[in-house]
């Protein structure tokens, strides 16, 4: 392994006062390094909200565990746990604890429920880094954590993942398996991340345009740049022989260059959410939802519910306007064969519902309090869903 990814590693380990993390290729790749070392296998269960990213459920597909669905509530689209103890059974191992849009899903009832019934709680934390739950960073409740950099995270490294864990036993684990399995990346796939970061740096970075993003979706779309996502790995498929791959030297020396930032980064985002709360209020809008005493989000985006999804985001492309749509499926990105990842089609009525009417707003680095509020006329010109 080289300097800057121990290096990376240690850094990011000790900015949340854990042990150790692991760095990899991608967040996806982290998460089936957490499930491997658990020894999951086939016959097992793991349960994950059923409002996600198709690249969560993969991982415990190519183990040949059952992904089970638990849907989730409205207020933080996070997993509802009033309906998690019905869906745990004796083959039950994992419980993912999403952390969705950077709200802490409610961790006490979650790592109680686990304890219970000795289930091991992940924590993703693709979408909260630097989230506090009762005042501790989340990412430090399960039994370990993954984080993912691609390119529209808290922060980037063009793709990127790392594991982080305060269980000793799970470490050594996880450092055999990568000893034994980890492959490298490929000299094109290196020469293709960095000119993904160029292209990023050149194009998206200055300039908050919704054309940078479409110019940029295409460039993937052709594979001038690696996407985050091939298009196979959106279908129920066997893994990859290369699938579980390291970080590479460059994203290592993207991220610790990003982690010096990271106070500024998360302090933007949260001042940023607040002007977006405001601005939304003073046009009688709803805003976020969640008590500040228990949690303490840093956003990735915030998410704002409308009756006329499809048109805004059509519009929004066309008026050069920067709005998301995570997740817009059940199991993000698949809207068809959603049997083939063991989802029930009405399943999860409030996944469902949330994936129908959810957009968000830009809260990076690149949003001016002019840009925010160019974003909230733009949506507010829709109708709100109470
Ligand atoms: C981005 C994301 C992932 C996966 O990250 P990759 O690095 O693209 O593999 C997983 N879960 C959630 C909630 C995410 O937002």
């Amino acid at each position: 392994m080289s300097n800057a990814v121990r290096e990376y590693q240690m850094r990011f380990a000790e900015i949340f006062s854990a042990e150790r993390a692991f760095a990899f290729w991608k967040g996806r790749v982290a998460l089936y390094a957490i499930l491997k070392a658990l020894g999951i296998k086939e016959g097992d269960e793991v349960i994950l909200p059923g409002y996600t990213c198709v690249v969560d459920v993969n991982p415990v597909k190519y183990l040949g565990a059952r992904p089970v669905y638990v849907d989730i509530e409205p207020d933080t689209y996070n997993i509802d746990v009033n309906l998690l103890e019905q869906n745990i059974t004796a083959n039950t191992k994992v419980i993912i604890a999403q952390h969705t849009y950077g709200y802490p899903c409610e961790l006490d009832t979650i790592m109680d429920i686990a304890r219970r019934n000795s289930i091991a709680v992940v924590e993703d934390c693709c979408l909260a880094l630097g989230s506090k739950y009762k005042g501790k960073t989340v990412g430090t409740f399960g039994k370990a954590a993954y984080f993912s950099f691609q390119w529209n995270k808290l922060y980037t490294t063009g793709l990127g993942g790392m594991v982080l864990t305060n269980d000793l036993r799970l470490a050594e684990k996880i450092q055999s398996l990568c000893e034994k399995e980890l492959c490298r990346p490929s000299k094109k796939e290196i020469l293709m991340l960095v000119a993904q970061l160029a292209v990023y740096r050149a194009i998206v970075y200055p300039r908050t345009t919704a054309l940078a993003q479409t110019l940029f979706r295409y460039l993937t779309k052709k594979g001038i740049v690696v996407g985050s996502s091939k298009f196979d790995e959106y279908a129920a498929a066997p893994i990859e022989p290369d699938f579980f791959k390291a970080m590479s030297v460059i994203q290592a020396r993207c991220g610790l260059r990003q982690l010096k930032k990271i106070e500024e980064n998360i302090a933007y985002r949260k001042k940023m959410a607040h002007i977006y709360d405001k601005m939304l209020e003073e046009k009688g809008w709803p805003t976020r939802q969640y008590d500040a005493s228990i949690i303490e989000p840093v956003m990735v985006r915030y998410p704002v519910r409308i009756v006329e999804k499809e048109k805004a985001l059509a519009q929004a492309a066309k008026a050069g306007v920067e709005l998301g749509s995570w997740f817009d499926s059940p199991l993000h990105q698949i809207r068809t064969s959603l049997r083939a990842y063991d989802y029930e089609p009405g399943s999860c009525p409030q996944a469902e519902k949330a994936a129908r009417e959810v957009v968000n707003l830009p809260l990076h680095l690149r949003v001016s309090e002019k840009t925010a509020e160019r974003t909230v006329e733009f949506i507010t010109c829709f109708t709100k869903v109470l």
